[in-house]
């Protein structure tokens, strides 16, 4: 068994939704569950027509409204070839009138509850699996029969141990290498049969989730990139796909906003050991990258990864010479004004921080100044080099270094996993220390 994920924009439209076809026909053999989300925009659009609806523009919901179905349509004319089977017209009448009772509710009370939104933000998974299980002619699944959750509206905590039951009962006994089943992502129920979602972006966590309880060979996340990038292709053009990835260096990329899923959303089938891999839906014989536990990459480092503009604090203090309980007093002021820091180095008299451009300064310095002297640092950029055999390289630290030339480094932090190893620079110089870095040390890592 085998579960496929594909997002928004793979199913945008009815060529989109072919190409899903001609995937999900070639993954027939491992008997596989196809999860989708909601054609592209449509969850905007959903959200869209229920806060006018809410703000009781009911012309204005009903008009957003029309254009969703307008636009279902005009999907499901295209894949039929103009004539839309009966059973699938009438499917779609009535998703639609649901959708239109829902809005008319949420207008008339002037109120949108989580609980009212989910109900209505559902509607855009159960409309895209119903068309495209129509087309394929494949099994459809309401994956609110399976994906139970708790009745946090808007952001539903699953319960791993009920949707393996569910699974093993409702879906595991229709997957076979015949006929494809289709469900939705982002959406679940609680066990009274609330509709529930489990977030924005959701499919993947459902994905892995389905993934999990089925114990599949493999969860694959189709989208429109192949795999994660060495580094951000709008700073290094010749980044290229990561071949394989750990669980642990996927997260540290995406705490650095690298594009990237958000590994919580995959750690159910990565805990269950089940491989996770990012494709590209339009180049399925392209690239991809493999996310799994444990990988030990080809090279020390995998990825880079920038985040910036950051300011930099120097908090030195002679006092400190010697003195124990420093940084407890330090860190408690931090703590006191709520300010999260990031990177930390310490020297005898000093300790380097950074913290996001945008904190409030001026009560936090004040602090400070009780018991030690504040250098402020404004506009570096944080550069990660991550990768699982940092570590265990030895020479790396002077490679890096040589490789920046005379590009200068204000702050070093190596992660407490030893698989990040953190550098600051100006700000202006950061696009040339990626490329340099990109270069020298991960360039031909593919
Ligand atoms: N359709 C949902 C959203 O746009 C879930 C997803 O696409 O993952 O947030
Ligand atoms: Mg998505």
């Amino acid at each position: 068994m085998i579960v496929l994920k594909f997002g928004g924009s793979s199913v945008a439209d009815a060529a989109c939704m072919r190409q899903v076809a001609s995937l999900t026909k070639a993954a027939l053999p491992k008997a596989p569950l196809i999860v989708l989300s909601a054609m592209g925009k449509t969850t905007n659009g959903l959200f869209d027509a229920a806060k006018a609806a809410e703000a009781g523009d009911l012309a204005g919901a009903m008009e957003r409204q029309r254009l969703l179905m307008a636009n279902h349509r005009k999907a499901a004319e295209d894949l039929f070839a103009g004539t839309v089977p009966e059973a699938l017209d009438t499917v779609l009448t009535e998703l639609f009138g649901e959708l239109e009772m829902l809005l008319r509710g949420v207008a008339m009370l002037r109120e949108l509850s989580p609980r009212s939104m989910d109900a209505i933000a559902s509607l855009g998974e159960r409309l895209s699996t119903r068309i495209f299980a129509a087309f394929i002619g494949g099994a459809w699944v309401d994956a609110r029969t399976i994906l139970r959750t708790d009745a946090v509206f808007g952001e539903g905590a699953p319960q791993p141990e009920a949707i393996k039951a569910l699974a093993a009962e409702h879906l595991a006994p229709l997957l076979n290498t015949q006929r494809a089943v289709v469900t939705q992502g982002y959406i679940g129920a609680t066990e009274d049969g609330l509709t529930t979602t489990l977030g924005r972006g959701g499919s993947d966590y459902s994905a892995a989730l389905f993934g999990a309880a089925l114990k599949v060979e493999e969860v694959q996340i189709w989208t429109d990139v192949e795999g994660v990038l060495t580094c951000d292709p709008r700073i290094v053009p010749e980044a290229l796909p990561i071949p394989d990835l750990s669980f642990a260096e996927a997260a540290e990329l995406a705490a650095f906003g690298a594009k990237v899923l958000h590994p919580a959303t995959i750690q159910p089938a990565v805990e269950a050991g089940i491989p996770v891999t990012v494709r590209h839906t339009q180049k399925p014989e392209g690239r991809f990258t493999t996310i799994a536990a444990k990988v030990r990459s080809g090279r020390p480092i995998t990825a880079l990864a920038s985040r910036g503009p950051v300011t930099v604090l120097t908090v030195s203090s002679s006092r400190m010479l010697a003195q124990s309980g420093f940084l407890a007093r330090l860190f408690e002021v931090f703590g006191r004004r709520a300010v999260s820091v990031d990177l930390v180095a310490t020297a005898e008299v000093s300790v380097s921080l950074t913290v996001e451009a945008d904190t409030p300064l001026k009560l936090l310095i004040q602090d400070l100044s009780a018991f030690a002297t504040v250098e402020v640092n404004e506009g570096r950029t944080i550069i990660a080099a991550v990768g699982e055999r940092l570590k265990s390289t030895p020479g790396l630290g002077a490679q890096l270094l040589t490789a920046l030339g005379d590009i200068n480094v204000e702050m070093i932090s190596m992660g407490a996993n030893e698989i990040n190893l953190s550098l600051v620079v100006k700000q202006e110089r950061a696009t040339d220390a990626l490329r340099r870095l990109h270069r020298v040390l991960v360039g031909s890592a593919s």
